[in-house]
């Protein structure tokens, strides 16, 4: 995990970094990727530093929730796709990069060779039922 005084993307919100702001509001920022997958990719991110979405408290998350169906209708609008992925990457095993929350928004269009499928996988039998009841165990005491 880092802290605020290295990241990146607070230095952003802090106007310390340049960067290709397209929407602010009181606690939501949305600019352009610096190495866009498709023309047109957007970061949305929290003003406040959370590395992690698990570590968001319910509230911010849902402000910040709130901003991308809007965001998301300008990327189409913009970008002239057809489609888009949403994309939160949380921990360096899953791909993200920068520790600071943020949501990708990426343009998609017909034949853009970019993929999104991944390979599904299968229980073994009982395996999904031990982890259902893992989960609601868990949720009981973690959830909000
Ligand atoms: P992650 O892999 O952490 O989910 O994605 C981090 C994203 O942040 C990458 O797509 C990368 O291109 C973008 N990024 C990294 N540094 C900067 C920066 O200084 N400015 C902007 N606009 N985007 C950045
Ligand atoms: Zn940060």
């Amino acid at each position: 995990m880092n802290d605020k005084s290295d990241c990146v993307f607070c230095k952003i919100v802090a106007g310390e970094m340049p960067a290709k702001i397209v929407y602010e509001s009181e606690t939501a920022l949305a600019f352009l990727d610096i190495g866009p997958v498709a023309q047109g990719h957007l970061l949305v991110i929290p003003k406040d530093h959370y590395s992690r979405l698990s570590d968001m408290p319910a509230e911010a998350c849902a402000t910040l929730a709130a901003d991308l169906p809007g965001l998301a209708r300008a990327v189409l609008t913009v970008t002239g796709a057809s489609a888009f992925n949403l994309l939160q990457n949380n921990g360096r095993v899953a791909g993200q990069v920068v520790e600071h929350v943020h949501f990708h928004l990426i343009p998609r269009k017909a034949g853009d060779g970019l993929g999104y499928r991944w390979e599904a996988g299968e229980y073994p039998p009982g395996r999904d039922v031990e982890i259902a009841e893992a989960y609601k165990a868990a949720l009981a005491q973690t959830a909000g």
